[in-house]
């Protein structure tokens, strides 16, 4: 197979920078350039787009977004040790490559990126799932961003894009749904990564919608679900007794029955709920 740019192999960069993977920062590594370019295509159209890479590592996927033909990539790594290999693509790529050192759970890289703007990453799960969660609650909508495209556990991806009556319906399908398309777009064996993780993964793809399937005041939408699945297996007029001295009747009214336990409700019905706790 041909490589996609005219760097060196990645096990070779991985070698010469000394990058033996670290546990404590999730570091699992994708070293086939064909599957980075591929994980890339599922970005979509790249050409006219800013992409932010959280996590990049010894860059496999920064190469493949290079040459699927960003416009400009800006990457977040915490790993300093990585930053030389980092240092190498840049000069690949002439102007395109921005690297920040640091913890994206405290950086804001909005001042770097100039829209439209794409986010990729294959990040550690716990990183990936609390920085879904923060792009995909703020309080005005659009977002910054188009579409994510993130690597999770698949355990966490079927969460992401599960439907009402399923274990996997909970709080992350609703806030990624209300707002967003979200799909699997590949799924990965353990084998995939350097070293393999203990589960399979797969890459999400989110897009925005250009406004919230409905109509629903996003913090009182978001205490609603997470009281109602919170205690999934009680009745909601039991779970959510503490939102609402009289939410039997908000519940009617809202063409729920009280009887209903959280996993039955659609987004629809979630949205309707939130709207009928927010009047007076
Ligand atoms: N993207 C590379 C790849 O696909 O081979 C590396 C993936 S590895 C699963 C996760 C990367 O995220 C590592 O390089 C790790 O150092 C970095 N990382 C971990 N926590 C981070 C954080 N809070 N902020 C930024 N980068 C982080």
């Amino acid at each position: 197979m041909s490589a996609i740019d005219s760097l060196p192999p990645l096990r070779e960069v991985i070698a010469r920078h000394g990058l033996s993977a670290r546990k404590s920062l999730g570091q699992n590594f994708l070293l086939d350039l064909n599957l980075t370019a591929k994980i890339a295509r599922q970005a979509g159209d790249l050409e006219n787009c800013d992409v932010l890479e959280i996590g990049p590592g010894p860059g496999g996927l920064t190469r493949g977004l290079l040459a699927e033909g960003a416009r400009h990539v800006l990457a977040i790594e915490k790993d300093s040790r990585c930053l030389p290999a980092l240092a190498e693509i840049a000069e690949a790529y002439p102007g395109r490559l921005t690297v920040i050192e640091g913890d994206a759970l405290e950086i804001d890289p909005l001042a770097h990126l100039t829209p439209p703007i794409r986010v990729a990453a294959n990040l550690p799960y716990n990183v990936g799932t609390e920085l879904l969660v923060r792009w995909l609650t703020p309080r005005d909508w659009p977002p910054f961003w188009e579409s994510l495209t993130l690597m999770f556990q698949r355990e966490v991806a079927e969460r992401i894009v599960a439907q009402p009556g399923s274990k996997a319906y909970g709080r992350l399908a609703i806030l990624a749904q209300w707002r967003a398309e979200a799909r699997i777009a590949m799924q990965l064996p353990p084998g995939a990564f350097t070293p393999p993780p203990k589960v399979s993964s797969s890459v999400v793809h989110l897009t925005a919608l250009p406004e919230p399937r409905f109509p629903a005041d996003p913090d009182v939408l978001s205490r609603v679900v997470a009281a109602a699945f919170n205690q999934r297996r009680k009745m909601l007029r039991a779970s959510l007794k503490g939102v609402a001295p009289d939410i039997e009747d908000r519940l009617i009214a809202a063409g729920i029955a009280p009887t209903d336990r959280a996993e039955q409700v659609p987004l629809e019905g979630f949205c309707a709920l939130a709207r009928q706790v927010a009047t007076r």
